[in-house]
């Protein structure tokens, strides 16, 4: 049984003011355009069009919230590496999705859909690093994993925790796919124990951490933020060297 399978659409949200102010815990979701992100939200939920409201015009270049029971959310996030002009994308990260990635206490991590055929592009690795200045937790699914044979899969999973390696030590990566429904209880796993969700006994394999062996990325314990944590220093400090996935 879906361990979402409650989830219903909550809001759009186009500005930091109309973020929930309910959000007990969160998780957003972010990828490349076309990597599966709605398809695994979808799978996940068993929801066959739930996150295609997403897609909806006039909603992909917000946030759309998800809502689980007792204010926890699925944040579906505009996807990255889509041909619009600099200065729009530009706007949109300085105006909403930096901000809320950084500042929004109620993130508990980042699930990153990469297609297991094209992993770990720039956009990916630059995505990753900046995010990793949050200290939260990032999972990786690697989407339509059907598409690979075995070997691929066993190959392309080793590559890709060779490279989160290099860019963060709180990073998880797993195989997914949504047309066979392979990987679920494995994501189920990792974003349920972020979002403090009851997920019983799982006989899911745990997912492959980037960092040392034996070491699970879960959210740190951190000290509750409002938005004047905008202006606090040692996060701003450390956003200024980072990258984020902007062109
Ligand atoms: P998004 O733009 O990241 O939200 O991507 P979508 O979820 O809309 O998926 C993009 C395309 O990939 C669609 O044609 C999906 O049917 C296809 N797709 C998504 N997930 C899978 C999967 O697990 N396996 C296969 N074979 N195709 C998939």
């Amino acid at each position: 049984m879906s361990l979402f399978k409650n989830v219903t659409f909550h809001t759009t949200v186009a500005s930091l003011n109309d973020l929930p102010t309910d959000s007990v815990c969160e998780i957003a979701f972010a990828g490349r355009s076309n990597a599966g992100k709605s398809s695994a939200i979808n799978t996940l939920a068993n929801h066959s069009r739930l996150a295609f409201v997403s897609k909806m015009p006039g909603r992909t270049q917000h946030l759309n919230y998800f809502r689980l029971d007792d204010g926890k959310y699925l944040v579906d996030l505009p996807g990255y590496g889509f041909a619009k002009a600099p200065a729009e994308i530009r706007a949109q990260w300085e105006g909403l999705l930096a901000p809320y990635l950084i500042h929004r206490s109620a993130l508990a991590g980042l699930a990153l859909i990469m297609d297991s055929r094209h992993p770990l592009t720039d956009l990916d690795r630059q995505m990753i690093d900046w995010f990793a200045q949050t200290g939260k937790p990032i999972h990786v699914l690697l989407s339509k994993a059907d598409k690979l044979t075995r070997t691929e899969q066993a190959q392309v999973i080793r590559s890709v925790r060779e490279g989160l390696a290099t860019l963060s030590d709180r990073c998880s990566v797993q195989l997914f796919s949504s047309l066979k429904h392979t990987g679920v209880a494995e994501a189920e796993k990792v974003l349920g124990t972020w979002l403090g969700l009851d997920i019983g006994e799982s006989e899911a394999a745990p997912a492959v951490v980037s960092g040392p062996p034996g070491k699970v990325a879960r959210p740190r314990q951190r000290k509750v933020q409002g938005w004047a944590a905008r202006s606090a220093g040692k996060e701003k400090a450390a956003a200024k060297n980072k990258k984020p996935p902007v062109a």
